[in-house]
C-alpha cells in the first residue's frame, strides 16, 4: 500500500522523524503537530480502521507502543499528562479543518 503516506514513513520511502519502531508498530512526529510532543503510532502493516485489526497480537502491539510511547514522551520531559487520539478514516480526523 505504497500510496499511503503512512506506509511510506514506515518503509522508510519519505522522510520522518520515527522516535520508536519494533517488528509490529512504528511512531513518528506528526508533520503538522496539533500539540508539542504530537506523535503518530501506526501498525507496520496496512490498517485504515481499528475494527479493522484481525490479529490479537497487533492490537496488543498497538497498545504496548502506546505506553512505550507516552513514557518516552514523559522522560523526554515534553509532558506529564497526555491525550491519546483515535481517528477512524478521513473525516474522523478532529483536529482538521472541516471547513474544507
Ligand atoms: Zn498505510
Amino acid at each position: 500500500m505504497e500510496k499511503c503516506v503512512f506506509c511510506q514513513i514506515v518503509n522508510k520511502n519519505k522522510p520522518a522523524y520515527i522516535i520508536y519502531q519494533n517488528k509490529d508498530v512504528t511512531a513518528f512526529l506528526d508533520i503538522n503537530p496539533a500539540a508539542k510532543g504530537h506523535v503518530l503510532v501506526c501498525p507496520n502493516n496496512h490498517i485504515e480502521k481499528l475494527n479493522e485489526i484481525q490479529h490479537p497480537s497487533i492490537s496488543n502491539a498497538l497498545m504496548e507502543s502506546l505506553i512505550n510511547v507516552s513514557n518516552l514522551l514523559i522522560q523526554s520531559g515534553l509532558c506529564n499528562d497526555y491525550s491519546i487520539v483515535q481517528a477512524n478514516g478521513d473525516s474522523a480526523c478532529i483536529w482538521q479543518n472541516k471547513s474544507t
